[in-house]
């Protein structure tokens, strides 16, 4: 789901893109999916929507804000049926915009169809437009709202053969679920991009099901891991059964492997591969590529805790916290005063200065993007007394846009694109900065280069993307 009007987190880090949970067939479907979508809340923090379906009436909620703050027990509790889909979308710190939440809904022919989209299509624009000079009216900025016009026009086809031919005309990234009144439907691309998970709930129904972008979704409500929607597969649940196809032709993988880095929860496990384990793995590998003699390594809580971790237990130089998060950050609309230089760093993150004074550290990140709050932290640091001030980061130079959903900056923005890292660390007021390799970054995973999208490091794109695209090109 790319949303139109967008803009990127305040830190100048990439934005976590959206989430979604789908259950079928409990009695309480509205409030394991607001549970999943809590579990879920570092994917979206903008919005948050839930539809349900008792076999025939729809009931929706959807509106600006965080999962608890979006949801009461009473807005839960008017959300009746055995069905229902959930969406998080991600933070922005610009225009907020109720219309785009999701999930989206139609109404065509007497037939509910709703949808909730994580991933960003590469060809919505071509095909919105052809559709637009048609006569189609769009109500959303979208991407994902294309879905819904093309399954209302292949309806008469019958449920498989409309959603294959749906899915073949779209391109790019998508882990989304579509409901109607009495069927719920996953839908994984074929290069998988985004990760999404099948469980079986333990209690209250018989034959229940989750679908979820990460498995710490199903652990939040006690469902069993089944095992992941596959890329290319399409899940039908209906009739209190749940129906596989493959409407695609056999092909590579191409996972997002960001996820890995960054976006997905530690405690998830992504494309088969625990989060946590992977990361810490990136940190020993670092290790062994980066020899740097220092008094100890530190995160910056929480971006690089587990490779930290990793950097330490390999090199063995101790791991310290050496700056404190302040962790009842919210929103602040009172501007800081102009002396204030550094606010947003500064308000969440305090250097601990008496024990940092005189030391050499190294400070492990999990990426850098535009440069700017590495620049701030490195700054607090030696203000706060440190000696040297050395970096490691748990990925490759990000030297690449990403077309597939992740709210990265346009490539000219990203530090690396127009930086050697000698002048990167230079910017950075770093006494030494290394990145781990791209080979390092794979083998942490345990997989092969093959299974993994890694367009934003070696600019090698899985599927061509619309250069042109721009987040406002709809208005
Ligand atoms: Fe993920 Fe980077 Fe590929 Fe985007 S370009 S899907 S962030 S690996």
């Amino acid at each position: 789901m790319l949303p139109i009007t967008s803009s990127r987190s305040s830190d100048g880090r990439p934005t976590h893109e959206c989430g979604v949970c789908g259950i079928y067939n409990h009695q309480d479907s509205a409030k394991l999916t607001y549970f999943g979508l809590y579990a879920l809340q570092h994917r979206g923090q903008e919005s948050a929507g839930i539809v349900t379906s008792d076999g025939s009436k729809v009931s929706i909620y959807k509106n600006m804000g965080l999962v608890p703050e979006v949801f009461s027990e009473s807005t839960i509790q008017s959300l009746k049926g055995h069905l229902s889909i959930g969406h998080v979308r991600y933070s922005t710190t610009g225009a907020s915009n109720i219309t785009n939440a999701q999930p989206l809904m139609v109404t065509h022919k007497g037939i509910t169809l709703a949808v909730a989209h994580n991933g960003n299509l590469v060809n919505s624009i071509t095909l919105r437009t052809s559709m637009e000079e048609k006569g189609s009216i769009f109500q959303t900025t979208m991407d994902s709202e294309v879905v819904l016009h093309l399954m209302a026009r292949s309806a008469h086809l019958g449920l498989e053969k409309a959603l294959t031919e749906t899915f073949t005309a779209l391109k790019g990234a998508y882990s989304l679920l579509l409901m109607t009144q009495d069927t719920m439907i996953a839908v994984r691309d074929p290069d998988g991009f985004r990760p999404l998970c099948l469980g079986k709930l333990k209690n209250g129904g018989s034959g229940g099901w989750i679908v979820a972008s990460e498995t710490c979704a199903l652990d939040l409500i006690e469902a069993e891991y089944i095992r992941d929607i596959e890329p290319g597969e399409v899940v039908i649940f209906k009739d209190g059964t749940l129906t596989s196809i493959f409407p695609w032709p056999k092909q590579s993988s191409n996972f997002c492997i960001f996820e890995q880095v960054y976006f997905a929860r530690p405690d998830s496990e992504i494309f088969g591969i625990n989060v946590y384990l992977a990361r810490k793995r990136m940190g020993e590998i670092l290790a062994s590529e980066a020899k740097i003699d220092a008094d100890f390594v530190m995160p910056f809580p929480d971006s690089g805790n587990y490779a930290a971790l990793g950097y330490s237990q390999a090199s063995g130089i101790p791991l310290e916290m050496g700056v404190i998060r302040n962790h009842y950050v919210g929103r602040t609309f009172i501007q800081p005063t102009q002396s204030m230089r550094d606010f947003n760093v500064k308000v969440k993150l305090n250097p601990v200065r008496s024990f940092l004074k005189g030391k050499r550290l190294i400070i492990v990140e999990d990426s850098i993007i535009r440069g700017t709050t590495g620049k701030s932290r490195v700054r607090a640091l030696r203000e706060a007394g440190a000696k040297e001030v050395h970096m490691v980061v748990s990925c490759p130079p990000t030297r690449h846009a990403c077309y597939y959903g992740i709210d990265f900056p346009s490539a000219n923005q990203l530090i690396a694109n127009n930086k050697t890292i000698a002048e990167i660390a230079a910017y950075l007021d770093l006494d030494s900065l290394h990145y781990l390799s791209l080979e390092g970054l794979v083998r942490a995973t345990g997989m092969t280069d093959n299974d993994f999208c890694l367009a934003c490091f070696n600019g090698k794109y899985p599927i061509e993307p619309d250069r042109s695209f721009h987040k406002d090109i709809l208005g």
